[in-house]
């Protein structure tokens, strides 16, 4: 389930619990059962870019675990 945002023109914004990808434009509001759109919301994390998602991860977690290089790179430990 995901939640979903409409605003009704005379009540506001309400949220609405519906299968994921199964959103319609427009829902009766739940006080008045006008006809509200609805509305925008910021994208998931599922569809952003995901270049720009994994430098996200990377940043957020060397904060409390960075990446530490412990023997320089095209060598073999002996
Ligand atoms: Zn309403």
């Amino acid at each position: 389930m995901a939640t979903y945002a409409y605003r009704c023109p005379d009540c506001g914004t309400f949220d609405q619990s519906r299968p994921m990808g199964e959103a319609p434009e427009c829902v009766a509001c739940p006080r008045c059962a006008a006809s509200s759109p609805r509305q925008w919301t910021p994208p998931l994390l599922a569809r952003m870019n995901p270049a720009l998602r994994t430098a996200l991860a990377r940043e957020e977690a060397s904060r409390d675990a960075p990446e530490v290089v412990t023997r320089a790179s095209g060598t073999t430990r002996r």
